[in-house]
């Protein structure tokens, strides 16, 4: 069982679970929290259709409106079509197990806690 801390959102997650569940990482649509946090240009730039003087109302409604990923957006999700598989605890897995449509993702990006 490994940590890891996206580098793009800096969220931190376990590869297995717990229950030995595979862990595939997607990086959440940008919040408005960290709009809140970006400079009001760069806000404008993604949301132009923020009134002039928006609140932090304005914000979590354009952001349920209208998801944006940020930039080096990572999805490490298995692709569309794919049949998933249920993980029993104590089932012993290694990425041999998991359907895959093509090569292997490299999960180059990850970094070790
Ligand atoms: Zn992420």
């Amino acid at each position: 069982m490994g940590k890891f801390k996206c580098p793009t959102c800096l969220g931190t997650y376990e590869d297995p679970q717990p229950n030995g569940a595979r862990y595939y990482h997607a990086c959440p649509p940008i919040g408005a929290s960290e709009l809140e946090r970006m400079p009001e240009g760069q806000v404008r730039q993604l949301y132009p259709e923020l009134p002039a003087a928006f609140t932090r109302g304005d914000l979590e409604r354009v952001c349920l409106q209208r998801a944006v990923n940020r930039d080096n957006h990572i999805d490490e999700n298995i692709a569309p079509g794919v049949p998933g598989r249920f993980v029993k605890p104590n089932d012993k897995l290694d990425d041999d197990d998991l359907p895959r449509v093509s090569a292997p993702r490299k999960l180059t990006h990850r970094r070790p806690l």
